[in-house]
């Protein structure tokens, strides 16, 4: 079951991974690490008595979910998703994705902005799945460890940790944590992230700080935290559940 995959990867383990000397671990440049976690479990408890309690649920495929990832970049929900039904409702299959005459692609896909490098990745991506796996179909990543299905993926021209992640993560309920934007800012404004980490090396403190059965239900916690209140230009820490547990709020004068 994939809530047990998610808890597959024990605590334990992942205390085990904190511990190890690795030179090019982002963990190792991170300080103070066992007070960033500290902060894990009460704010996951105020997130969760303000948004309930979430059941991983898969709502579309490795491939929807991958194709999706790719139009999603710089961009918002609305126009990926603009972009996406637009693209579904004109190809008959991924064959037809493929092989589509490219500016075509480009103005099926237009909502999502930045056609003309979207277009050309999904088409590579197309061709690189069909080699690897003879068909249109990304489900062999639940075969593999998830190290090699995260390189696998980010392999792929256009794809970084944070696509990979949200694959294996929402598709696969595998224990990758995603890091977004306000994942992101809401990480580094409580403290789970330093201040000058790169979006990149963010996904591995996340990974270590919270227990991996939680990364779905807590990275979705933390979208909706600054979405609602911890708002990129001015967050509304005056009707905050976190303020106890925030580093930006206990700066404020
Ligand atoms: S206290 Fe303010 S800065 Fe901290 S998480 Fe809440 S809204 Fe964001």
């Amino acid at each position: 079951m994939p809530g047990n995959r998610l808890a597959a990867c024990s605590q334990a383990a992942c205390q085990y991974n904190r511990s190890m000397p690795a030179k090019r671990d982002p963990l190792a440049k991170v300080d103070n690490l066992p007070a960033r976690t500290a902060k894990y479990a009460p704010v996951a408890a105020a997130l969760t008595a303000v948004y309930g309690q979430l059941d991983w649920s898969r709502n579309q495929d490795g491939m929807d979910e991958l194709v999706s990832c790719i139009l999603s970049q710089n961009t918002n929900d609305s126009n990926r998703d603009r972009a996406f039904a637009r693209l579904k409702a004109q190809y008959v299959d991924w064959t037809a994705v493929r092989f589509a005459d490219l500016e075509e692609l480009i103005e099926v896909i237009r909502p999502a902005g930045l056609g003309k490098q979207k277009a050309p990745r999904i088409q590579e991506a197309l061709a690189v799945i069909y080699a690897h796996a003879g068909d249109y179909n990304i489900d062999f990543l639940e075969a593999m460890s998830l190290a090699d299905a995260k390189a696998w993926l980010v392999s792929l021209r256009g794809i970084g940790p944070k696509t990979a992640a949200i694959v294996l993560c929402f598709a696969y309920g595998r224990p990758a944590f995603p890091v977004d934007t306000h994942v992101f800012r809401v990480g580094k404004r409580i403290g789970f992230l330093p201040a000058k980490i790169s979006a990149d090396n963010a996904h591995p403190v996340m990974e270590a700080i919270a227990p991996p059965a939680d990364y779905y239900q807590f990275h979705i916690h933390l979208i909706q935290h600054g979405r609602d209140t911890c708002h990129a230009r001015k967050p509304a820490c005056d009707r905050c559940p976190l303020t106890a547990h925030c580093d930006y709020f206990a700066a404020l004068d």
